[in-house]
């Protein structure tokens, strides 16, 4: 398997870090998500992602009340530098989520 250090040393060594694309060198410096999530988008359907966490049909979940889950205070949630409203969701590799949404994936923090 190739790691991405292994990558990056590999392509450092081949002389081709010019030719990288600036986007992947600063990964895991610090991520900066500009990128909202539809909710037509596939990984969005899969987790029947919503941006209004009140219209989900919802469950009781790990003893959190389903009315109490919400993007903003799930695991997989970071409040963006740009938006308070919306933050990165891991889950979503790195795209946009509404705080006030909610998916199936949701994680208590
Ligand atoms: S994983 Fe959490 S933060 Fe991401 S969309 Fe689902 S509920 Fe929201």
């Amino acid at each position: 398997m190739t790691t991405r250090r292994t990558f990056i040393k590999t392509t450092a060594k081949l002389g081709l870090i010019p030719l990288l694309p600036v986007s992947m060198l600063s990964q895991g410096a610090e991520n900066i998500c500009t990128t909202k999530i539809t909710t037509d988008d596939p990984v969005a359907k899969a987790l029947r992602y919503i941006e209004d966490a009140t219209q989900a049909v919802r469950s009781d979940k790990m003893g959190v009340t389903a009315t109490d889950q919400l993007c903003s205070n799930c695991q997989f949630y970071t409040v963006s530098t740009s938006d308070a409203a919306w933050g990165e969701c891991k889950l979503f590799q790195c795209r946009l989520v509404v705080g006030a949404g909610w998916c199936a994936g949701w994680v208590p923090i």
